[in-house]
Formats: C-alpha cells, sequence, structure tokens
C-alpha cells in the first residue's frame, strides 16, 4: 500500500493552518512547525479582528456563510453587495492595475468557495457590524466591501483552527524555528530546525512555507522599504522576520512583488514596539475619515476623505512615517465622536480633550498651536456644508480651495469638546515576497516551479502594490493556504 506523504508546513497562522487541515484533509501525514511559543503562536493573524474580504451576490451567498443570520437581522440590515466585479476593480484600481491577473483572479473566484469550506471545517462567520456598517434612517448600511469577520477575531480564528487541524491529525511543534529548505538537487526534501532542544531535520515530501513577511525585522525594513523604516513599530508578531522568503531565495527561488511597498497604518503613539496580544488591532485609528490628521507643524498633509477607509488606511502609514517626528494627529469635534470606531476606547490610548481649539492645541505635545489654529481655520471655512453629511457612502461633502482637499466627510471643527489622538506609523506586513503560481507552486529564477515547494499567505509576492483592499490578507491566506496543503499532498518524492 503507498504510504501517505509528509507533508511539513512552516507557520502558525492562518495561512499555515489552513493549509496543514486542507492538507490532512487529502490524507497526507502533516507536522506544523511554529517559529513562536505557544502562548504567543498564531503569527499576525491572531492580532486581527478576523474581518474577510469576499465575494457575495446578494444576502443569500451571506445567509450560506452565516446561516445563524435572523429574519429580522436581514430586514434591518442593507448588506448589498460585492460581486467578483467589485472585487477585481478594487484589487486594480487600488495596486494601479501591478497585481498579478492570474493570481487575482484566484484570489477573487475563490473567496466564497473557500470562506465556505472553512464554515464545513467549524469556523463559524457573522457580519462585522461594529466597523464597516452605519446606521442611516433606521436601516444599518454596510459599506466598502468588507461584510464578513470571524468568529472571536483573530485569536478566535486561530483557537478554532488549531483544533480542527489537530482534529484531522496535525501534528503541531511549537518553539521550532525552520531555518533551512534541504533540497537534493532535484526536489524539496525538508527542512532543518532550531529547536529548544537543539538542531533538527525533518523530512518531508513537501513544504509550504506560511512564515509571513519580512515586516519583523529591522535591518530588512531599512534595506527593502527604505530609510526610515527601522522606526516603524511592528503591529502584530515580533516572528516575522523574512525567514520563510530567505529560505526559498537560499535554493533558487524567485523573487517578486512591490519589495519597496508594505501595508502600515496608523497606530498608536505609545504603541510598543511589537504588537500586544492583549491589545491586539486596538491600537490602531481608522476613523480618520471623520475628522482631519495633522503633523506635528500642524499642517494637514494627506486627503483624510479621499476614499473609504477601506481603501486609503493602508497606505497612510507611510505618510504618517515621512513626517516629522514620524507622528500625527487625528482631530475630531463633538459631532462626529459618537462615531468613532471601537478601538477609539481602549485604555492605552494618546488621547487629549479639551472645551476650544486652543486649550486642545496646548495639549497636542510637540505641535506648532499657531499653525494649527490657522490650518484648522482654513479647512472650516473650506468645508462644502451646502452638501449633505452621510458617513456610509462617499457623499462628496468636501473643502473647496485647500492646497490638499478633503474630498468627502468634511465637517468644521466648531463643537466642543475637541478630541486628539497621536499616532505613529504601524507597520502591518510587507508585500515583496517570494514568485508562485496559482497552484501556490514556488517558481525559480528559471521561470519553473520548485519541486516539492508551495508557499501561501503574506510571503506570496505580486498580490498587492502601493496599497491594499482591507480584509484581503486573511482571504489570501485561506485560499492559497487552501491550495497550498491540496498541491502539496500530492506532491511526492519517488
Ligand atoms: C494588527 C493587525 C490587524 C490585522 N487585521 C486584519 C484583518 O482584520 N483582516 C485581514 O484580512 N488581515 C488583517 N491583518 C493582516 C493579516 O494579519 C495578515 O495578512 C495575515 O494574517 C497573514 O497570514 P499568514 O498566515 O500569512 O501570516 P501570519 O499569521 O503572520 O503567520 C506567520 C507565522 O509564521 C511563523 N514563523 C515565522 N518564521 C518562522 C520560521 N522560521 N519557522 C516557523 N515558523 C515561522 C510565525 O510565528 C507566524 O505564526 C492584520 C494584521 C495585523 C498585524
Amino acid at each position: 500500500m503507498a504510504r501517505s506523504p509528509t507533508v511539513i508546513v512552516i507557520g502558525g497562522g492562518n495561512a499555515a493552518l489552513c493549509a496543514a487541515i486542507s492538507a490532512a484533509e487529502q490524507g497526507a501525514s502533516v507536522r506544523l512547525v511554529e517559529r513562536a511559543p505557544e502562548a504567543l503562536a498564531g503569527g499576525n493573524s491572531r492580532f486581527t479582528a478576523g474581518a474577510m474580504r469576499v465575494t457575495y451576490d446578494g444576502v443569500e451567498d451571506l445567509r450560506r456563510l452565516m446561516p445563524e443570520l435572523t429574519d429580522a437581522e436581514i430586514a434591518r440590515t442593507d448588506f448589498g453587495s460585492y460581486p467578483r466585479d467589485a472585487f477585481f476593480d478594487d484589487m486594480g484600481r487600488i495596486t494601479h492595475y501591478r497585481t498579478d491577473p492570474e493570481l487575482a483572479e484566484t484570489l477573487i473566484d475563490s473567496s466564497l468557495p473557500t470562506l465556505l469550506w472553512m464554515r464545513d471545517q467549524g469556523v463559524r462567520f457573522l457580519p462585522l457590524y461594529g466597523r464597516q456598517s452605519f446606521e442611516v434612517d433606521g436601516k444599518v448600511r454596510f459599506w466598502g466591501g468588507l461584510t464578513v469577520e470571524a468568529w472571536g477575531g483573530g485569536p478566535g480564528l486561530v483557537e478554532k483552527l488549531t483544533e480542527i487541524a489537530r482534529g484531522h491529525g496535525v501534528d503541531i511543534a511549537y518553539s521550532s524555528r525552520a531555518v533551512a529548505l534541504e533540497h537534493d538537487g532535484r526536489r524539496v526534501t525538508g527542512v532543518r530546525l532550531q529547536t529548544q532542544a537543539g538542531p533538527q531535520k525533518m523530512a518531508g515530501d513537501a513544504v509550504v512555507l506560511a512564515s509571513g513577511g519580512f515586516e519583523s525585522n529591522a535591518a530588512w525594513r531599512a534595506r527593502h522599504l527604505g530609510a526610515g523604516w527601522d522606526l516603524a513599530r511592528v503591529r502584530g508578531t515580533r516572528f516575522n522576520t523574512g525567514d520563510g522568503i530567505q529560505m526559498a531565495l537560499a535554493i533558487g527561488a524567485a523573487s517578486r512583488g512591490h519589495w519597496s511597498g508594505c501595508h502600515a497604518v496608523a497606530w498608536d503613539l505609545n504603541a510598543p514596539e511589537y504588537g500586544d496580544l492583549d491589545v491586539g488591532d486596538g491600537f490602531q485609528k481608522h476613523s480618520y475619515p471623520l475628522g482631519i490628521l495633522v503633523n506635528n507643524r500642524g499642517q494637514r498633509f494627506v486627503d483624510e476623505g479621499a476614499d473609504f477607509r477601506n481603501y486609503t488606511y493602508a497606505r497612510y502609514g507611510a505618510e504618517i512615517l515621512a513626517q516629522p517626528q514620524q507622528t500625527a494627529w487625528q482631530v475630531f469635534d463633538a459631532k462626529v465622536t459618537g462615531l468613532l470606531r471601537d478601538e477609539y476606547r481602549i485604555r492605552t490610548i494618546t488621547r487629549v480633550v479639551a472645551d476650544s481649539l486652543e486649550s486642545l492645541a496646548e495639549k497636542m505635545e510637540g505641535v506648532d498651536a499657531g499653525g494649527f489654529l490657522s490650518n484648522v481655520k482654513a479647512f472650516n471655512q473650506a468645508v462644502r456644508t451646502d452638501v449633505p453629511f452621510d458617513p456610509s457612502v462617499k457623499d462628496g461633502r468636501g473643502t473647496a480651495g485647500l492646497d490638499i482637499p478633503k474630498s468627502n466627510w468634511a465637517n468644521p471643527l466648531d463643537t466642543a469638546p475637541f478630541e486628539a489622538y497621536g499616532v505613529t506609523c504601524g507597520i502591518t506586513f510587507t508585500f515583496g515576497g517570494l514568485h508562485t503560481d496559482v497552484r501556490a507552486r514556488v517558481i525559480d529564477q528559471g521561470g519553473e516551479p520548485i519541486q516539492g515547494l508551495f508557499a501561501a499567505g503574506e510571503l506570496v509576492g505580486g498580490l498587492f502594490y502601493f496599497n491594499y483592499p482591507g480584509g484581503t490578507g486573511l482571504t489570501s491566506g485561506a485560499v492559497f493556504g487552501r491550495i497550498a496543503g491540496l498541491e502539496a499532498a500530492g506532491s511526492r518524492s519517488a
């Protein structure tokens, strides 16, 4: 009887766990090695809110994904739709049409089937009410194409996937760092590991790399992203230092994608160097489209309302990094503070409140008060108050005559109390990575697949350039992780 193939999966996040489950489902014997100790395992996936971008043609598709949706919920909610064409448009527009069309097509067309597969495995989903909807005229309306989150957010997702993987017999080794791939000149035959017991070799018929990008490697950040990026805070795990990419390049894999680009956001000014699992993504500050963003000179430097936050937040981190002291302040008045996202209510937050703009300016440490007050005055005068404000659509309520416009959701800052939140740049993940094909095979510098080597998740290059549509990272990891597991299980050394 033929022995079942052994598949080694490197990483412990969403992409790795989906790959492991998928390979095990095919009958492979699966060994997953995670660099982090069990208490810190789960990679960036565990830090997320579990938001996942998925196509749906209407509420019936959502019902398939979330059978728990009640009729009452459906009646009071306008879920809209997010058809494949809309996802395609977003991927094209957001990446300046550089995204690999084949990878993007696979990602988009497999998004719903993959989430349905996860559901069949036991993952539960629910509507992302808290962060992606506003109530308008008595109806809750979703916006920005992002409607679904995993039950329990990132921690719930990782916990459930781990439980499912174990249920399929996947052997999980924590505190085990893969350091090199074994290659016999023809195919990958295993990995070398650094474990608490010392160096080890693990043999396998196929290896799936799902060990994240290089966002947690300050030297690589400065080298590839550019000067100053060593100063960014890391939003998630400290363990994604580019190991998987390095190991594959060392055996001849081709690099691909936007190596000088990354996903980076507005992140609390006093957040620690790496993510804190107790706070999760709570240090992010994503409600800037409702207010203004100023630097320490008191000047605005981006169009806060250029688009829904899902389509601007991932590139505004870089804009903040480029400001003096890598610092900015988000400023709101009482007209909108009730609409701020839940992350504005965490305990560890850099927040100042005042009854006047003058007093607020004094409290915003390091900010030129005179510059701030004159810029707010100019902003307030430029707001087109003749256009109604509606946060659930791109309302066109912009400014007129400013060098840096605000295109939507502009409101004069005139109602006390005023609030300001200090932010810096938090890097989420890097865009550059390995060249893979739609079968998740790693491609070598000659354009051929490296036998026995697959990759999924953050370390795949070629999908994201310049920017990223929110909620796509987990979906990409799940889609290509599932494919990688399936392909790896069919891969066997002679
Ligand atoms: C704060 C935050 C919030 C986010 N919110 C969302 C969201 O809501 N929706 C969304 O889609 N995306 C979100 N993202 C992005 C998302 O986290 C990533 O796109 C996705 O989780 C990547 O999954 P992955 O499995 O590729 O990597 P990860 O989940 O980071 O997993 C990589 C794993 O590899 C392990 N590893 C690294 N090196 C080695 C090695 N040498 N040997 C063994 N193991 C190794 C790490 O320990 C880690 O477990 C967020 C990210 C952060 C940081």
